[in-house]
């Protein structure tokens, strides 16, 4: 048995796990109720995919993992989904990488960025940026283009879980390089990523910090034959194509 009262080789145990997280995100006011339809819309796309990584979102993984340690300044973004499903693992990945972490929501209330700002601590963040918001994403009105002016608006690569489609283009058009996590491939997050991971955010993190454990000796030059490697339409159609291709009975 493990956080909830459910057994980890019960077969939907992940599925089951995760909408436990989500649900306690949103009584602890970290997550919005918004974030229970977009974890819902989530677990559609992911029962198709048959709830595990496909090799093309691995992939995708790893070179996400690379751009994340081949980059001058690496921003995670987090939201009220990723705070409330990912706590512990975005620490990790953000100590196995040296990115910085910031809180950035789309629907910006004072009270629910303290709360994810300490719920992250709680889980061994040592520094939480987003809650100076000096900067702005240009092309977005006022509260949503908030950010950091040291974090996300300094930053070259930034990973962006989970996000609403105008801000992760708005992001992609400022130059950054983009990661985005989102099991929808027809999404215009993803759509707009220079590397998109369609893959559920609690399996896709933890494989990062794994990969990017493993790429960390690498030269600079080994890391950019990775990055260049990698073909993000390809990675789009190979996750609908399994998505298209998905196996009810399974
Ligand atoms: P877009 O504007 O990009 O088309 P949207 O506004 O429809 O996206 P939302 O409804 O805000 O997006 O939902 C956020 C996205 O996050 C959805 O595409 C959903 O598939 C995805 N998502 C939800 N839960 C998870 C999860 N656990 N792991 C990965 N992706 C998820």
């Amino acid at each position: 048995m493990s956080e909830i009262e459910i057994p980890e080789s019960h077969p939907r145990y992940e599925s089951l796990l995760t909408r436990h997280r989500i649900e306690e995100g949103v009584e602890k006011g970290i997550t919005s109720q918004q974030g229970l339809i977009a974890q819902g819309r989530g677990e559609a796309f992911d029962y198709l995919l048959g709830e595990e990584t496909i090799p093309s979102a691995d992939d995708a993984e790893r070179v996400a993992a690379a751009q994340l340690l081949a980059a001058e300044h690496a921003v995670l973004s987090v939201n009220g989904n990723v705070a409330a499903l990912v706590p512990g693992e975005i620490v990790d990945l953000a100590e196995a990488t040296g990115a910085d972490i910031e809180v950035n929501l789309f629907n910006r209330t004072a009270e629910r960025m303290d709360r994810i700002a300490d719920h992250l601590r709680d889980h061994g963040a040592t520094a939480v940026k987003g809650l100076e918001a000096d900067g702005r994403i240009p092309g977005l009105d006022h509260e949503r283009a908030k950010v950091d002016a040291d974090g996300i608006g300094d930053a070259d690569v930034v990973l962006v879980p989970l996000e609403d489609g105008d801000r992760a283009e708005a992001l992609a058009e400022m130059g950054k390089t983009e990661i985005v996590i989102d099991l929808n491939p027809l999404s215009r997050s993803a759509q707009s990523a220079a590397v998109p991971i369609i893959d559920n955010i609690i399996r896709a993190v933890p494989n990062m910090t794994e990969h990017a454990r493993d790429l960390r000796d690498h030269s600079a030059a080994e890391l950019e034959a990775i990055i260049d490697g990698f073909d993000a339409e390809e990675a789009l159609a190979a996750a609908e194509q399994a998505i298209r291709d998905g196996d009810l009975d399974k």
